[in-house]
């Protein structure tokens, strides 16, 4: 390729390959420490398979004497939305999860081995891009895309591999006299690899997570440098992971079919391929039982931002996620019911390799609800209220003028370990929980209480009016309970009323249930002993006398 050639492909001042590599030298770090990244594309949304990966990338490192870097990769201008670094960091912050380098949300850039955003090397790829077609690696290709589409109809028809490769790579062997030619027609042009690979030679990946795999070489000769001047993806990565010192690229499956590609250009630069760890996607199953991703279009919690809105303790998150990496940690937490969730030894060797991980919002409760029990009252009250001044500001006031109360509430069947409460999966959940201490059930549904006829209610509720006092104990406000139940033809035990069932209305049970529901609305709360002494003698009577 002449001179001419390369300036007229290549017509700014780049910077000397060379000094480009002294740059960025390699990282001192201890042995066997991991660099790994989360490389996400600026579009205004973090969706949790990305955040998924950038955690186990994270871990990885974090738990391997590493570097974590967050990479910014905008080579998609048209997708690019402002404001998005910041999305992607505060997401992220949430969980505790922190990049030790690359972008910050103002802006700036932390780190030895930037710049971070992929527009802001242009030069460097472009470099290495010359560089190539300098030693006949990569040639400019004049083909537009309606060639390209029409090549593709042929290749369909015949049955063939469609793409640019081989006898279809119609650019790869211009003349220099042709590529001038267009060139000085200024014809639109686009820099290709040129693939030295065979798609009959069979290539061995070795995958961190799906172990080792054969796979077709790649022989497409795949566009390196777009028409706007910045690279695809396949050449950011291999230039970027090398000189940012990446060890490990964790990254969803669906690049599993580029290695091949990716391990040729790093042989082509000479350079040492990184160690691949190719994720499960995250999948959902749908009304028909039937598996498919998590989609952004379809899923409210495509968007890891649902998580926080909807005030899921971030423990609890990050708990499924890593239950959904090692199926190992359920036990891991069993054994060590009280150690932080970032104490987890994550074991990559035993990251499910399946086609999909599947998220499961049964489970998320479930590892919620214990994750709420195992806090103390004060910091449900604290996480609640940090919550409700993000996303619901007047329940965050509400909380604020009655602390006490709430903390009380909260602190009901807290505590005393197996038996703590699990009614609370999410903060969202006690503004629910809290709605009948500040108002009276307005309307007591009667399929609450049925078949339980009226008149019962009312007297249940009258008898025990009359003997309720806020200053009982426990066995003191049961017995009482019983004492209506008697009264009113109730066994006072569950075992007499079985024993005998004709000679009852029901069971002390029953009469437990009326008062509840009257007091609280509610076939199920905590501790109704509790929530009565809460309420205070004055408001317990109320709600007893709305059908007294
Ligand atoms: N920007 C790419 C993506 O979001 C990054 C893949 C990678 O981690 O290398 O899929």
């Amino acid at each position: 390729m002449t001179p001419e050639i390369l300036d007229l492909l290549f017509p700014n001042e780049l910077p000397d390959i060379k000094e480009i590599v002294k740059k960025y030298p390699s990282r001192k770090l201890p042995e066997n420490a991991v660099v790994s990244r989360l490389a996400p594309s600026p579009t205004g949304y973090l969706h949790i398979g990305n955040f998924y990966q950038g955690f186990m990338a994270e871990r990885l490192a974090h738990q391997n004497r590493g570097v974590f870097f967050l990479r910014v990769e905008d080579t998609d201008q048209a997708r690019k939305v402002d404001g998005a670094v910041e999305i992607v960091l505060r997401a992220m912050g949430h969980y505790g999860i922190m990049p030790d380098e690359g972008a910050q949300i103002d802006g700036s850039e932390r780190g030895e081995y930037g710049p971070y955003t992929q527009s802001k090397r242009k030069e460097i790829y472009q470099a290495f891009a010359k560089e190539w077609v300098k030693k006949g690696l990569a040639y400019p290709c004049f083909c537009s895309s309606e060639d390209i589409d029409l090549m593709r109809k042929v290749q369909e028809k015949q049955g063939l591999r469609p793409g640019y490769y081989g006898r279809y790579a119609r650019c790869r062997d211009l003349t220099d006299e042709q590529i001038l030619e267009n060139l000085k027609a200024k014809k639109p042009f686009i820099i290709r690899m040129r693939s030295n690979g065979n798609y009959d030679n069979r290539i061995v990946v070795e995958d961190l997570l799906k172990g080792k795999l054969s796979m077709p070489d790649n022989e497409m000769d795949i566009v390196i440098i777009k028409k706007d001047g910045l690279p695809t993806y396949h050449f950011a990565h291999i230039v970027d992971d090398h000189f940012m010192g990446t060890t490990h690229v964790v990254r969803g499956e669906e690049w599993l079919s580029s290695v091949p590609l990716h391990l040729q250009m790093f042989k082509m630069m000479n350079w040492q391929a990184p160690q691949y760890a190719h994720h499960a996607l995250l999948q959902k199953m749908d009304e028909n039982g039937k598996r498919r991703k998590i989609s952004k279009r379809l899923d409210p919690e495509a968007n890891i931002e649902y998580f926080a809105q909807n005030g899921y303790p971030q423990d609890a998150v990050l708990e499924y996620l890593l239950n959904l990496m090692n199926a190992s940690f359920e036990d891991w937490r069993k054994a060590n019911p009280t150690i932080p969730v970032m104490d987890f030894p994550l074991n990559f060797k035993k990251i499910s390799n399946t086609a999909g991980a599947l998220f499961d919002f049964v489970k998320l409760h479930s590892i919620c609800r214990d994750v709420v029990a195992r806090m103390t009252a004060d910091e449900v009250f604290s996480e609640t209220l940090n919550w409700a001044k993000q996303f619901k500001p007047d329940f965050a006031k509400k909380l604020e003028s009655h602390a006490d109360m709430v903390k009380a509430v909260l602190n009901i069947e807290r505590g005393i370990g197996a038996k703590s409460r699990k009614d609370l999966s999410k903060w969202a959940d006690v503004e629910n929980e809290l709605t009948y201490y500040f108002e009276a059930p307005i309307k007591i549904e009667p399929s609450l209480l049925a078949p339980m006829v009226e008149s019962d209610i009312q007297k249940i509720a009258q008898d025990f009016a009359k003997i309720y006092s806020s200053e009982d104990d426990k066995d003191t406000w049961f017995n009482k309970v019983k004492q209506v139940a008697t009264d009113n033809g109730f066994a006072t035990n569950m075992k007499e009323y079985k024993a005998n069932p004709s000679d009852y209305k029901g069971s002390v049970a029953d009469v437990a249930k009326v008062l509840r529901v009257l007091v609280t609305g509610r076939t199920q709360t905590p501790d109704l002993y509790q929530i009565m002494k809460i309420l205070g003698q004055k408001e317990v009577l109320n709600r007893l006398s709305v059908v007294a």
